[in-house]
């Protein structure tokens, strides 16, 4: 079992929180379905995320929802060919086919949108 980084833990109780209180300013108590994006990250796996997420809504109103993740494009800096600075889901560069450097991105999951 990998250990999970503190700051992801923190992102993902910050997303319950925001979840939470959206379905609260909803008037609703309970929250169907929660979906995220990812993003690409060095260190970082989906399977680490949704751990993280699974860890932080136990005992919260989202404790049964689905959870559902679709991934978004990433930043990239390719050193191969030119420097080239490109947006790309599995990280290969578009002119040399090499796989670029990830640009750190401030989250690496975000809140969709949730169902009540
Ligand atoms: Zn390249």
């Amino acid at each position: 079992m990998t250990q999970l980084p503190d700051d992801l833990l923190l992102q993902a109780r910050a997303l319950i929180n925001q979840a939470v209180a959206e379905a609260t300013a909803q008037g609703k108590h309970d929250i169907r379905a929660l979906y995220f994006v990812t993003y690409p990250a060095e260190d970082i796996t989906p399977e680490m995320i949704r751990a993280a997420i699974d860890t932080m809504r136990q005992a919260t109103p989202a404790g049964h929802a689905e959870l559902h993740f679709a991934a978004k494009p990433g930043r990239y800096i390719c050193w191969n060919c030119c420097g080239l600075r490109y947006e790309a889901v599995d990280g290969v560069c578009p002119n040399c086919g090499h796989e670029g450097l990830v640009v750190p991105m401030e989250m690496v999951v975000a809140l969709e949108r949730i169902e009540v």
